[in-house]
């Protein structure tokens, strides 16, 4: 996709710029060369270059576009069989992508990392403009222990398996091994599973899935890999320990985090991605198998006890929802369930902006409004300190635009 050339002002709208300022009362954002030029209030904005094409948002919020850290594109979003993804042609599964990458992006995400299912092929489609979606951000495939998340045989299923999602490994030099897998196929960053989860058939959210000597392995390797970061899947407290201590860069879910966990990652920095949209999705009983809904029930309450109380003590938290577990382009709930266990709405709006970025290492790109950094950006319908929740309806969501360009133009503001 071609950066624009004609310089755009966005003005007339209330700015948050994503750096924890507070809001600016008509605000504008001036945009050339698909990059942050400047932004602020209308009055002090510099002149703009002659042929300035002006948008105005008419008191609409104008936001940093939101990244989500924990997406599966190449799964439905529904009640979901993992052996029907898995007996599906690979060109198939990629087909049906497209349109979810696109409602991605309509619903304010123009940085999206998925954590398994999507291979480079996905985040190339979209950098040269063959596919519209967020910027994307790839594991490839979930690394995982025998009989952990990964893997999705029956227990009377001992033939070797290599499915879409998942990547099994054992000990520390098949986890090189695999590692160094991902990596060759173009991974960005590297998704483990450190516990068994809710949809894999023959473990428990609290059995432990890698072991920290193996996680260790994994994070040394990405990490001189061009300093690639590893998040791990993590449910149950052992896990979730075992994944700290071997050094990864995010705890994925989180349920049954704790103090001794809570401590270990305020001191060096982890991140929780808490995916509370998955947490908050009720499984469908007539389609989820037994053991799934059961896991599923039990695993959302554990969720509901102890995610708030990590939010109280500070753990740096970015915003990741599990879509593709949870329904595609609902992304942007997350914000309000991040806001129901206690975070403030600036802090929601910055887990999901400039929290993020830190966490992808992505920063100095994106994640904020501040010269030099690309134009990824929403406008909102109304003002979201006011009512976080109104941004996870996507029609509330008037304007996306990634690197200046205009993807999505609800009410004709940009027209
Ligand atoms: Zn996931």
């Amino acid at each position: 996709m071609p950066a624009p050339t004609t310089p755009v002002l966005l003005h007339n709208g209330l700015l948050i710029d994503g750096t924890g300022a507070g809001p600016v009362r008509d605000g504008s954002l001036l945009i050339e060369d698909g990059r942050v030029r400047w932004a602020g209030p209308s009055a002090d904005c510099p002149v703009p270059a002659e042929g300035t094409r002006r948008i105005d948002v008419r008191g609409g919020t104008i936001l940093p576009g939101f990244i989500d850290c924990h997406v599966h594109m190449a799964a439905p979003g529904t009640a979901l069989s993992h052996a029907e993804i898995a007996t599906m042609p690979r060109s198939l599964l990629t087909f049906l992508a497209a349109p979810r990458m696109r409602q991605t992006l309509e619903a304010g995400v123009t940085t999206a990392r998925d954590l398994g299912g999507a291979d480079a092929g996905h985040r190339r489609a979209v950098e040269s403009g063959l596919l519209v979606g967020p910027r994307l951000l790839v594991a490839v495939a979930m690394l995982s222990p025998t009989g952990g998340h990964g893997d999705f045989r029956a227990g009377n299923d001992d033939r070797a398996n290599d499915n879409t999602m998942g990547r099994l490994a054992d000990g520390t030099s098949e986890c090189r091994r695999a590692v160094r897998g991902v990596l060759r196929q173009g991974a960005d960053c590297v998704k483990i599973a450190a516990t068994g989860g809710v949809w894999s058939p023959t473990d428990q959210p609290d059995d432990d899935g890698f072991l920290e000597d193996e996680i260790r392995t994994i994070t040394k390797i990405a990490a001189g890999h061009r300093g690639k970061k590893v998040a791990a899947h993590a449910q149950g407290r052992g896990g979730i320990l075992n994944a700290v201590r071997g050094g990864v860069a995010s705890v994925e879910h989180g349920y049954e985090i704790d103090d001794e966990a809570i401590d270990l990652m305020l001191e060096r920095g982890t991140f929780l991605v808490p995916t509370l949209t998955t947490a908050h999705t009720d499984p469908d009983p007539k389609k989820a198998a037994p053991w799934a809904y059961a896991k599923k029930k039990h695993w959302q309450e554990v969720a509901r006890r102890h995610i708030p109380h990590a939010i109280e003590r500070g753990v740096r938290v970015a915003m990741g929802t599990d879509c593709g577990i949870a329904e595609h382009g609902t992304n942007l709930r997350e914000l309000g369930y991040l806001v129901d266990c206690g975070m403030t709405p600036m802090g929601a709006l910055r887990a999901g902006t400039a929290e993020a970025a830190e966490l992808l290492g992505i920063a100095h790109e994106t994640g904020t409004l501040e010269p030099g950094k690309r134009a990824d950006v929403v406008i909102a319908r109304g003002n979201p300190l006011d009512d976080i929740h109104a941004l996870g309806d996507p029609g509330n969501i008037l304007v996306v635009m990634k690197d200046g360009v205009v993807y999505k133009d609800a009410d004709g503001l940009a027209a």
